[in-house]
């Protein structure tokens, strides 16, 4: 990664500005183009004033048609720079934008599952997409704002001095006065706008909600009430959306009315002096001029606070998620695991989630390198959080765990992860082919391998009997798969990984026995010559392997082959006598059928 900046250490502006840096030429263009227009603005009225005052009298064509022409000239000129600071202003934005987003982006790939577990979608999203498109307004138009508020402001201000002190100095009283006004009704616009963001981002999550669920609401028959409920949200948009636009009406109302009558009181003052033989006719003329060019400036100062407002709360939280550390990271000195047998060992390992809640209490295991080994025991026992130690998701809280003798938390997590396969109950499907889909277990793979590997999976026939055999897409996340050959696809995955110790989460939901005995033979096929540790929930498959544990309450209390645990006729065999009554109850009434 290219960015080098120390997130930790660096101050919020300093982290800002280390974004302007590669883009410094873009962003020099655009403040000096906009310069170039607020130069010409001003010098106009102060340009035509000369002109009448002098040329005008003395009935110089030549030299007024010049200055005029000059004029046009000018304004084309400043035409052009405008096309520039809207253009190149808004890509310099969009530039700071899209780099930030690569780096928030790629930091949010070496977060832990620990952030993942209390940090929601939605939020994040928001960082990555809304935040960052505020920060991008921040960057460009803020100190464009800044710079050309000042420059206008002050360069009128100096102006209209040398025209005539006693009309500036009223000016220099009003500005502020139309400041203020402005300001409290851009306050007033600014909390309706607030409002119309939460309720459209109140709608947005109703849209989330209702598209991904809209399986369940047909078939609990709720189209209707999901109908009522999406109605009051669009209401209420309505509602905000309203209050919002009577604000804008109002604030550009007092905006308008604000200068119009600072030129009306321009006006009635420089009358009274004109009248006393105080001020020249023209001088007065160039003054309203320049008053009208105050509205923008103090304009864009009010709508630079606004700016600064929404886009430091997304910097900010912009720093947070970029200073969050990984809660697992590589030591300093880890070293790439290599030539893996697979021997895993458990020494004292304790466990919680972070909330003081022991999950795994003192567990101390030998897993032999090829060896086939599976965890049984009621649910939350704490299966899933012994696979997930392995892989290092999870760090242990006491107590190590090693893979060849080497501690886990000593070697590159990638090497570790590289050497793992995991068959998740809960397959993740992306939206492409099914080809690319089985290639995401080793994206060089060729497609002969792939293809290879979905045989070994069991999948290739089921694939070929699909529409467009390996390039049928998916659907979002697999809705057009069942959800046995989903499974089928993930160990498809990990035959094409090729690693030497596998960890399978059987699926929960019942299936077909044909599916069933298809995903038992991929299983068996993906175990052979590899550690495998399976997480076992129909005990029908644990029989055949070497070693089972049983595991209660996040402890391991027996521990031995099928027919040793048949024979101790402990936990294990009452939990195989209650599978066994169940089974035989259902054999019952179908019979009874
Ligand atoms: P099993 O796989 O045996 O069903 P798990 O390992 O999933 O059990 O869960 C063991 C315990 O840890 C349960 O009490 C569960 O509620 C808790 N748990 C699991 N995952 C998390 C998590 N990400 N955050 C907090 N608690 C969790």
């Amino acid at each position: 990664m290219k960015n080098k900046i120390d997130y930790k250490n660096s101050s919020g502006l300093k982290i800002f500005l280390h974004y302007y840096k590669p883009h410094m030429k873009l962003f020099c263009l655009d403040i000096f183009s906009a310069l170039m227009v607020t130069a010409i603005d001003l010098a106009f009225p102060y340009v035509s004033r000369q002109a009448m005052l002098k040329l005008i009298p003395e009935k110089n064509f030549t030299a007024f048609f010049t200055v005029m022409l000059i004029c046009v000239a000018a304004y084309i000129a400043k035409g052009f720079f405008y096309y520039i600071v809207t253009r190149w202003g808004h890509e310099f934005g969009v530039r700071v934008e899209s780099d930030m987003r690569r780096d928030v982006f790629a930091h949010m790939q070496t977060l832990s599952f620990s952030y993942y577990d209390v940090n929601r979608t939605g939020k994040l999203m928001s960082c990555v997409v809304t935040d960052l498109n505020e920060i991008s307004e921040l960057a460009h138009h803020g100190p464009e704002n800044v710079i050309l508020s000042i420059v206008t402001i002050s360069g009128a201000v100096a102006i209209m001095f040398t025209i005539d002190a006693r009309l500036a100095t009223v000016m220099l009283i009003l500005i502020p006065l139309l400041a203020i006004l402005i300001m409290t009704r851009r306050r007033q616009m600014r909390i309706a706008n607030v409002e119309v963001k939460a309720q459209t981002a109140e709608i947005n999550a109703a849209i989330e909600s209702s598209i991904s669920g809209m399986r369940t609401a047909k078939a609990f028959a709720n189209e209707e009430s999901e109908i009522d409920k999406f109605a009051d949200a669009n209401r209420q948009l309505v509602a905000a959306k309203g209050e919002s636009y009577k604000q804008m009406a109002i604030f550009h109302g007092f905006s308008e009315t604000g200068t119009t009558i600072m030129q009306v009181f321009v006006v009635m003052f420089g009358g009274f002096l004109i009248m006393q033989d105080r001020l020249d006719f023209l001088d007065l003329v160039t003054f309203t001029l320049y008053v009208s060019t105050f509205t923008s400036p103090v304009r864009r100062l009010t709508m630079f606070m606004d700016q600064y407002l929404s886009g430091s709360a997304g910097f900010g939280r912009f720093l947070e998620l970029m200073r969050t550390e990984p809660a697992i990271k590589d030591s300093p000195d880890a070293e790439d695991i290599e030539d893996v047998k697979g021997n895993i060992s458990f020494e004292n390992v304790s466990f919680h989630y972070g909330n003081d809640v022991e999950v795994l209490k003192n567990i101390n295991l030998e897993i032999k390198a090829g060896e086939n080994f599976a965890f049984v025991g009621a649910s939350g026992s704490g299966k899933t959080t012994i696979c997930h130690l392995i892989p290092r998701f999870y760090d242990v809280i006491a107590g190590s765990i090693r893979v060849d003798g080497e501690d886990v938390r000593s070697i590159t997590q990638k090497s570790l992860r590289d050497n793992i396969g995991i068959v998740q109950q809960d397959v993740f499907m992306f939206a492409d082919t099914i080809m690319e889909n089985i290639r995401y277990g080793r994206p060089d793979a060729s497609d002969l391998e792939v293809i290879a590997a979905a045989k070994y999976a069991e999948i290739h026939d089921d694939i070929m009997a699909m529409p467009s055999g390996y390039e049928t897409f998916t659907g979002e996340r697999g809705v057009m798969l069942s959800g046995g050959q989903k499974q089928r696809v993930s160990i498809a995955r990990v035959f094409l990984k090729n690693p030497q110790i596998v960890i399978l989460d059987e699926a929960t939901s019942a299936l077909d026995s044909v599916t069933e005995a298809h995903i038992q033979l991929a299983f068996d096929k993906l175990c052979e010559g590899r550690t495998a540790i399976i997480i076992a929930h129909r005990l029908s498959t644990v029989r055949k392997c070497d070693r089972i544990a049983v595991l209660d309450d996040g402890r391991i209390v027996e521990i031995g082959s099928h027919e040793e645990l048949m024979v101790l006729d402990g936990e294990y065999a009452r939990l195989i006598h209650a599978q066994e009554l169940i089974s035989n109850n259902e054999e019952q009434n179908i019979k009874t059928f």
